[in-house]
């Protein structure tokens, strides 16, 4: 269902002729970008939620697999995903400094 039908009801004649081709670029552009990309993805770096389509693998994108076994030596890093911030972070061989390791948590411990 397009926006022009979910927020009007059934398009008319003139918005089935005129409109919705004019918007159908732009539908289909929310429909990528929002609907078939959920939220709610974590960056298993800085733990902070991201669209799925935000997150990439860290094995295939950095050289960082040793470093962050280090930093996570509990954790399975081959199977990390990590924000695009992460990333760049990683491909200088840095720990992000938004990154779990660092306190930033979720959630957030108790104040005593
Ligand atoms: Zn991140």
């Amino acid at each position: 269902m397009s926006i022009i039908e979910h927020e009007l009801g059934e398009p008319n004649m003139f918005e089935k002729e005129f409109l919705k081709p004019m918007y159908a670029k732009s539908n289909l552009k929310f429909q990528k970008k929002f609907q078939e990309n959920p939220l709610g993805f974590e960056c298993n770096v800085c733990d902070r939620l991201w669209f799925l389509n935000d997150l990439d693998d860290v094995i295939s994108k950095t050289n960082c697999i040793e470093l962050l076994s280090k930093e996570f030596p509990e954790e399975n890093v081959e199977n990390f995903k990590a924000c695009s911030n992460c990333l760049a972070a990683l491909k200088k061989t840095k720990i992000p400094n938004m990154s779990r390791s660092n306190g930033f948590k979720y959630p957030l411990p108790e104040l005593a």
